[in-house]
């Protein structure tokens, strides 16, 4: 590994609020067979009993969502070749191929959120109903089914399943909980727009609302579950259930990759760019990718300028906890799904070796990505979606990514190279709203 390929220091844009690009200095091409974590240690192991668990319940989650009934219960999405936006990016992403992976479109929450929103639900479900002797660990999918009615209703009516959100983790934990019989509690941020809140109503879930940002929002929810022993408190800043759900993403993806015909190797390197708020999801993602990919998947955070919190928590390292406001920036962006003052630590510690980079872009680009991505692909993604978009122009097209690439010996593979942006919020966006967007977006175009 070459020391000088990263660089610390943090680039003067930040504080400025202007698109830059870091790298991280302490990714490792080799990995421990477990990464340390929050005290304890995760491997592939983990990953795959996250899955495993998703697949227990999949006859059921198809029975209580009509919407999963074409796929048995699975909740996936699609891996989309994309060479029509490829040409529309500009001449950097040109490169290689140019791939999403389309979470935008992810069934019952409408965002990355269905990953390790659900997994989470569901592993509290299970543990209760365990508990309680209504399925055993022996219990096969078929047995799952039992948990619809009856007893289990009945004891999952006593519990709640409460969040701190600013509107995505709501909507998959709300929806989810819900749907199983849970009295559900979303604590929602000032970022939380209005139709996301109308929809959790609709389907008999409290919202709070506060006026404070995400930290206040999740605070507020934590200290309110503490009181109550009946009540389960879905963690975002330090849950390891939401972070394996999203891990087992990876599982699937490997298929997808294969199943198209992309190899991942020393010859055919992928980047993969990921929206990131307060990091669980793209943390959870990249270490999935690396137990199933190994070193020759570079994964990068991708974050408004004005809510850098994963980048400034990387290059503090674990001793702090640096917030955005710190840094004279407001968290103030359209991308409402990664408006995050302050990174999770967890998440943090588990990227220190695994993670290749950050880098932010301007609520302008989004709209322009977003609207690219409209043209080229007919795909309706939300604006926090369109953050990775500008991940391979930053790799590319700048000289810190070039001097990076150059470093790590990737400069000749680029050509065989797939750049793989995952969209990942978009479907359940109202008509308005999304034209809204889009009318922004076409403004913007030069
Ligand atoms: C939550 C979210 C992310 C990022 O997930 P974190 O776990 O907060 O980092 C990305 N995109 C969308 C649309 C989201 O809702």
């Amino acid at each position: 590994m070459n020391q000088d390929a990263g660089n610390s220091t943090p680039p003067a844009q930040i504080g400025r609020a202007e698109p830059c690009l870091w790298l991280n200095p302490q990714w490792q091409a080799r990995l421990p067979k477990a990464v340390p974590l929050a005290g304890t240690r995760i491997g592939l192991a983990d990953t795959q009993a996250a899955a495993e668990r998703m697949a227990r319940f999949a006859p059921l989650l198809a029975r209580l969502f009509p919407e999963l009934a074409q796929t048995g219960g699975v909740i996936e999405s699609a891996l989309l070749a994309a060479p029509a936006l490829q040409s529309a990016l500009g001449p950097a992403p040109a490169h290689g191929r140019l791939c999403i992976k389309a979470d935008h479109r992810l069934p019952v929450a409408g965002s990355i959120k269905a990953r390790g929103g659900i997994h989470e639900v569901l592993e509290f479900a299970e543990g209760l109903a365990r508990r309680h002797g209504l399925i055993t660990p022996q219990s096969g999918p078929g047995d799952y089914l039992a948990l619809a009615d009856g007893a289990a209703r009945a004891l999952f009516a006593r519990h709640t399943v409460a969040v701190g959100s600013t509107g995505n983790l709501g909507l998959s934990i709300g929806v989810a909980a819900s749907a199983l019989g849970f009295r559900a509690v979303v604590h929602m941020s000032l970022e939380a727009k209005e139709w996301k809140k109308q929809r959790l109503r609709q389907r008999g879930v409290q919202v709070v609302e506060h006026a404070g940002d995400y930290e206040a929002a999740v605070a507020a929810g934590r200290a309110q579950a503490a009181a109550d022993p009946y009540s389960h408190f879905v963690d975002d800043e330090r849950s390891l259930s939401l972070l394996l759900g999203y891990s087992a993403a990876a599982l699937h993806l490997r298929q997808q990759l294969q199943d198209a015909g992309i190899v991942v190797d020393a010859e055919h390197p992928l980047f993969v760019y990921l929206p990131c708020g307060v990091g669980g999801a793209p943390a959870g993602i990249t270490f999935g990718l690396r137990q199933v990919l190994g070193a020759h998947v570079h994964c990068f955070f991708a974050e408004p300028v004005q809510s850098p919190c994963f980048m400034l928590q990387m290059m503090a390292g674990q001793g702090a906890h640096p917030s955005v406001y710190d840094w004279g920036l407001t968290n103030r962006t359209e991308a409402d799904g990664l408006a995050v003052p302050r990174a999770s630590l967890p998440a943090a510690e588990l990227m220190a070796p695994l993670l290749s980079g950050c880098f932010t872009v301007t609520d302008d680009a989004l709209f322009r990505r977003l609207v690219q991505v409209l043209d080229a692909t007919g795909e309706r993604i939300e604006p926090s979606a369109a953050a990775g978009f500008g991940g391979p122009a930053m790799l590319l097209g700048t000289d810190a990514g070039r001097a990076w690439l150059a470093a790590r010996g990737l400069l000749a593979q680029l050509p065989q190279a797939t750049h793989l942006v995952w969209t990942t919020g978009g479907l359940f966006v109202p008509e308005e709203e999304y034209r809204r967007f889009v009318y922004r977006g076409r403004a913007l175009a030069t």
